[in-house]
């Protein structure tokens, strides 16, 4: 007979602890000689994951490295990535994990999550079932629709649940194994893939409509029977698709949508931080979107909340948003706007003039959500800055190619006023010996924490004020010497930190708004931290 149980430990990822087996473990599992004597530190085995990966060029291939590393063993992977999460999240998230999905096919070793194709339809509940884990708690979820920038990558988009859930781990303690990566394979409408021989999904055109809404109803249902405390991300789903599918179930069980709901939030913790580290009421802030899209009616549609929260009737609120697309301002007199957008239009004359819009509005901020690289060009800031003190101005477009102007364009055209935050990260500015950080909305600030909060207590939906209590905790994070160095985010770099924090606020929020399913704790910090994950061997 063979015996295979110690080897089976160490190829099992969350057993496995490689040559750190103490003495007493390699002799119960039948490992000694499997590995060698010496017994090592996970502090050790990093040092040889990061000797490994600096020998690795290309981010994509530090990514397939880090990748398998996971694969392998997982305390080992967060521990390394926990450990210095600037350098690593964006090499298991964004900006690399774009490439990696539109490779997936051609460098992927082993599978990871769950694929379900429309064609499985009746057989949701099976798939489900055959995860190994039965406790699933979080689910990320995309069709693959619109990448980050990158468009439709129909299966290779798994990739984002991947990478979003390695970050409710290593950034918000979410344990593991109550996560759950999942696509929807409703077909493709990249040629490339579908007529690349090594694309894994459907080959054929993506299914839309009353069929795809009925999948989607079908795979809710199977998701809420075999997982009951299951929360469903939505990420990445076309923009009419991902709102449609938000309002459908957003009051009837546990869901949110990260780009929509996360994007929103984190643009607000800015406009917080900013107007607490300049003194100035939240409401006095008012917002003029170039773009009008799904991004932009996302954030006004919370900043109208964050102004109701503060005080203003939702009148006023509206007031305090402008919005502005590819035809002119939103005005009451255009007959070309969609239902979402109608609230937005004012009673104005009609501008196709972006710039002068500024002059006439006067906006405190404005926010690039149109897609178009370049879109605030030097008039646009020269007139933000004529109209205020500091201008804050976030091009909030994905890809950098797509940011509607550059940190260094903002810094230069303002004169050094300008308050600036992005979707893509800019590298430091120096404009007239002075060094400028540009800020980055990342949404890492919010979802991991709002997902330890939602899995800690159990809660039984998420609402749009979790997520504001989220943008407010965020904010009371970041300092005056921050905000003096340009930051108006906490740094990457105490993520974790941060999200405890942020954690402990959104559950103290989900006990008081009586949306929890487990008793309310003595302490919910101490509550919060008993749940976390943290990657060690003991
Ligand atoms: P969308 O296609 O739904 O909306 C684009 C909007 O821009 C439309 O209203 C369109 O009329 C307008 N527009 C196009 N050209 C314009 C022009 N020349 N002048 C003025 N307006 C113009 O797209 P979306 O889903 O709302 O996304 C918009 C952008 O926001 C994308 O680049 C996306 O990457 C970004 N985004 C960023 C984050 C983030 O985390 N930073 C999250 C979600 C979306």
């Amino acid at each position: 007979m063979i015996n295979s149980y110690g080897y089976s430990i160490l190829r099992n990822p969350r057993f496995n602890k490689g040559t750190a087996f103490t003495l007493e473990e390699r002799e119960k599992y039948g490992l000694v000689g499997i590995i060698p004597d010496e017994i090592e530190t996970l502090e050790t085995q990093i040092l040889r994951i990061q000797e490994q990966l600096e020998s690795f060029e290309k981010p994509i291939n530090k990514y397939t490295y880090l990748m398998q590393l996971l694969e392998n063993n997982e305390t080992l992977f967060f521990k390394t990535i926990t450990s210095e999460p600037a350098k690593f999240l964006p090499l298991v998230y964004t900006p690399t994990v774009g490439e990696a999905c539109q490779r997936l096919g051609h460098i992927t070793r082993r599978p990871r999550g769950l694929f379900i194709s429309i064609d499985q339809k009746d057989n949701i509940k099976t798939i489900l079932k055959n995860w190994p884990e039965q406790d699933i708690r979080f689910a990320v979820v995309t069709d693959g629709g619109r990448i980050l920038g990158l468009g439709d990558l129909g299966i290779n988009g798994i990739g984002i649940p991947i990478g979003k859930l390695i970050l409710y781990t290593s950034c918000g303690g979410v344990p593991p194994e109550h996560t759950l990566p999942i696509i929807l394979d409703v077909g493709t409408n990249n040629e490339e893939f579908l007529n690349d021989p090594l694309y894994p999904g459907l080959k054929r055109k993506r299914i839309r409509g009353k069929e795809f809404d009925d999948f989607v109803a079908a795979f809710v249902a199977a998701m809420y029977e075999v997982f009951p405390k299951i929360c469903i991300q939505w990420e990445d789903l076309p923009g009419v698709d991902a709102i449609r599918i938000l309002d459908t179930y957003r009051d009837k069980v546990c869901t949110f949508n990260d780009d929509i709901q996360g994007t929103a939030a984190i643009a607000i913790a800015g406009f917080i931080s900013i107007s607490r580290l300049m003194n100035k009421k939240f409401i006095d802030q008012r917002f003029l979107f170039m773009g009008a899209g799904a991004a932009a009616f996302g954030i006004a549609d919370m900043l109208v909340k964050k102004f109701e929260r503060d005080g203003l009737t939702r009148e006023e609120a509206l007031g305090q948003i402008w919005m502005f697309d590819v035809n002119g301002l939103l005005v009451s007199s255009r007959t070309d706007l969609v239902e979402h957008q109608l609230q937005f239009a004012h009673d104005c004359e009609p501008s196709d003039n972006f710039a002068e819009a500024i002059l006439k509005i006067r906006p405190t901020a404005i926010v690039g959500v149109s897609t178009v690289g370049g879109a605030f060009n030097q008039q646009v800031i020269e007139n933000i800055s004529l109209v205020n003190e500091r201008p804050i101005i976030f091009p909030y477009s994905n890809p950098t190619s797509h940011s509607e102007c550059t940190a260094e364009q903002a810094y230069t055209w303002s004169k050094g006023k300008a308050i600036f935050a992005s979707g893509s990260p800019f590298a430091p500015v120096e404009y007239q010996g002075r060094i400028f950080t540009p800020g980055q909305g990342n949404n890492v600030f919010i979802f991991p924490a709002l997902g330890m909060a939602i899995f800690a207590t159990e809660a039984k939906r998420v609402t749009d004020d979790m997520l504001l209590t989220a943008s407010e905790a965020v904010a009371e994070q970041v300092t005056t010497a921050d905000f003096e160095k340009g930051l108006i985010y906490p740094n990457v770099n105490d993520i974790l930190k941060v999200s405890i924090k942020v954690a402990e606020k959104v559950a103290e929020h989900i006990f008081d708004g009586g949306l929890a399913s487990v008793e309310r704790p003595e302490n919910i910090a101490d509550f919060i931290k008993s749940k976390m994950y943290v990657p060690s061997y003991n």
